[in-house]
């Protein structure tokens, strides 16, 4: 038997696909998930999602005066965290969202103009590991359940890092490893049954979140991650775990 497991090899949830594949792929679970990416979120999360951003979010702390503040949330989707940063800071903050997904971005456009923060948001199709701003242009970056579905992670990492002011924060909100005796054995059991039959049952077909929850378990644990951060130049990073470590949030510095 050939081992078709090379070093040009990713993780494609538990398969191993070539680097070249993976974008691909992923980018046909985001244009099939995109219409109800945000209901599939509040089911599958029993709205603990809703929680987890706002934590995020209280981190950040965008300003509430008039400061200006300029963000940037990367793999964005439908623009869920944006929406929440501007509802907290005062009328000089912006955010710029940038997503691989026209379909995930439409949405967030859509979502923009009924909630009426249009003029305050802007929506980008881009890749997190080659964005198309200038060096040092934004004061606050966020990731959240993004940055899992990159190819290269380092890249996506030194990327954040280039587009940061000096001073500005690094912010990621990524599913990551519980760290609670038997939370653990529930949480793959709800994780491997539940969100694919939900998925099938609410959209027609359970394969793309097989791979979401796949993703999950091929992810660093949160102090392999934190040393890649470190390693992409941040400085005083660290994380905290929500809800046992089902989710965390890494934070660094642009020096
Ligand atoms: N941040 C949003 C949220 O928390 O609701 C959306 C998260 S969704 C699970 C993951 C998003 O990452 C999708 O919108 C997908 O299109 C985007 N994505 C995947 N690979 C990307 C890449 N290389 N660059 C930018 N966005 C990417």
């Amino acid at each position: 038997m050939t081992d078709k497991t090379n070093e040009q090899d990713v993780a494609f949830g538990f398969r191993q696909v070539g680097e070249d594949e993976k974008q691909g792929l992923v980018n046909e679970v985001f244009s099939k998930v995109a219409a109800r990416y945000d209901q599939m979120n509040d089911l599958m999360s029993v709205g603990l999602h809703r929680l987890w951003k706002d934590d995020l979010v209280t981190m950040l702390n965008p300003p509430r005066g008039q400061a200006t503040f300029e963000h940037l949330d990367v793999a964005g989707g439908t623009g869920d965290v944006a929406f929440r940063i501007l509802r907290a800071g005062g009328p000089n903050v912006r955010v710029t969202v940038a997503d691989i997904s026209p379909e995930m971005v439409a949405e967030g456009k859509r979502r923009s103009e009924a909630e009426g923060l249009l003029g305050r948001c802007r929506f980008t199709v881009g890749n997190a590991e080659s964005l198309a701003f200038p060096d040092r242009s934004f004061d606050g970056y966020t990731i959240a359940f993004g940055i899992r579905n990159v190819t290269h992670i380092d890249r996506a990492l030194a990327e954040a890092y280039r587009v940061l002011k000096p001073g500005g924060r690094f912010l990621c909100l990524e599913f990551s490893q519980v760290d609670v005796p038997f939370l653990d054995k529930i949480y793959d059991a709800y994780s491997f049954t539940a969100i694919p039959a939900i998925g099938k049952v609410v959209t027609g077909d359970g394969q793309p979140y097989r791979y979401l929850v796949e993703s999950i378990r091929t992810f660093p644990k949160q102090d392999d991650f934190e040393t890649m951060i470190e390693d992409a130049g941040f400085a005083r990073v660290s994380y905290r775990n929500l809800t046992g470590g089902v989710v965390a949030i890494h934070s660094g510095w642009r020096v």
